[in-house]
């Protein structure tokens, strides 16, 4: 069979085209089809395929094998027949503004940072690019004023299939080494690259990139970038965080982060406060306590002043055992165990065994956390003392 004709390479901006239906076959769960041309874009270089409708038929996938394109279709098409095609155009745009956007910014930090691109990922709903070298923050504030002002320039975007000897002779980006027909995407000026897929004629059309972050990777940095309409939809969605902040704590914008730190100190110091009023209650409640173990649940009290109830009242009561447990039956529960007598560690392995607890400390004291009810931590703890007793 032949090459699928890629209608794209020669315009991408066409949105519809008429095929003759080559091959239809029954996929996994759909239809593949095979056309002799298509403006159907299929998922390559790192880039989804683009979606849209063959006659009656949904395309949800493209894909590409040995310059054959075949389209997945929710309904199969007749073989030899004619059938008029049309991708989701929004969506291609979309794509390509995000793509040619890619372009811009790689030009320009390939050249000013001596780095080299070596992975690209154009998804549904977000766009990654990871260079070889690390960059600092400075570095990427000054590509993405750089990459932008190359956008508000509105320059053209030049597609060209060169002859090998023009290739030879031509200094371009290229992820991997290519054959056959290699086709140069150039934006005069910022960057020269191999690139197979769509993309704008102007560099105006991208209208605005921004870099939302950048994380380690393997060597260098990946950094996660938004141009065009997606851009434009992360303003909005940020803008709606914000008004939704301002009018809650009824803060100027401006001021949001001073006042978010300084609510913050002040759950932290009646967290504080709360647990040393707590924790003074717990110490009576214990004080005159007959049974041993002395067993207390408490919430929102901090671990280090459950440490303390508990040594306070070991150092009046050094022949008995006393355990806090901080949280709730929903929740679970945070404890402290300790006791002169008692080899803790023992406890801590028959706790593990029958209330699946998770942590560890030494013979005298043990931590860690329970996922158990109230009542059967209490059965339990109090019951394991008693056999150990039993045994001495
Ligand atoms: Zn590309």
């Amino acid at each position: 069979m032949n090459r699928t004709v890629t209608l794209y390479d020669e315009d991408a901006y066409r949105r519809s085209f008429t095929a003759t239906v080559l091959d239809c076959r029954p996929g996994r769960d759909d239809y593949e089809i095979i056309l002799d041309q298509t403006v159907f874009f299929p998922q390559q270089g790192g880039q989804v395929s683009d979606r849209g409708r063959l006659g009656e038929a949904f395309i949800s996938d493209v894909q590409i094998s040995d310059g054959i394109i075949i389209h997945h279709a929710d309904k199969p098409l007749e073989p030899g027949s004619k059938v008029e095609g049309e991708i989701d155009w929004q969506r291609r745009f979309e794509l390509m503004q995000n793509h040619t956007g890619e372009h811009i910014l790689s030009g320009i930090i390939c050249h000013a940072c001596g780095c080299r691109n070596v992975g690209f990922r154009l998804a549904e709903d977000n766009c990654t690019v990871d260079y070889d070298l690390p960059l600092t923050s400075q570095q990427l504030e000054e590509a993405e004023r750089m990459a932008n002002q190359v956008i508000w320039e509105n320059r053209e975007v030049l597609v060209s299939c060169p002859s090998e000897e023009q290739l030879k002779n031509l200094d371009y980006r290229s992820k991997k080494e290519l054959e056959g027909k290699i086709r140069i995407v150039e934006i005069p000026g910022v960057d020269v690259c191999a690139c197979c897929a769509p993309h704008l004629k102007h560099t105006g059309e991208a209208g605005l990139l921004k870099i939302i972050s950048a994380e380690k990777h393997k060597n260098g940095v990946r950094l996660y970038i938004l141009s065009g309409q997606r851009a434009f939809r992360a303003l909005k969605e940020s803008q709606e965080v914000t008004d939704q902040l301002v009018h809650e704590l009824s803060t100027p914008r401006e001021k949001l982060p001073q006042r978010v730190e300084a609510l913050s100190l002040l759950a932290e110091r009646l967290s504080r406060e709360l647990s040393a009023v707590k924790v003074q209650l717990l110490v009576r409640q214990i004080a005159d306590e007959p049974s041993d173990p002395v067993l207390f649940f408490c919430r929102d009290v901090l671990e280090k002043d459950i440490r303390e109830v508990i040594n306070g009242f070991l150092a009046e009561h050094p022949e008995k055992t006393c355990g806090g447990f901080c949280g709730s039956d929903e929740e679970g529960y945070r404890l402290v165990l300790a006791s002169a007598r008692h080899d803790m560690k023992k406890l801590a392995a028959a706790l593990r065994e029958r209330l699946g607890f998770q942590g560890g400390g030494s013979s005298q004291m043990i931590q860690g956390n329970i996922r158990a009810e109230r009542s059967g931590i209490e059965e339990t703890v109090r019951k394991l003392m008693n056999e150990e007793d039993n045994t001495l």
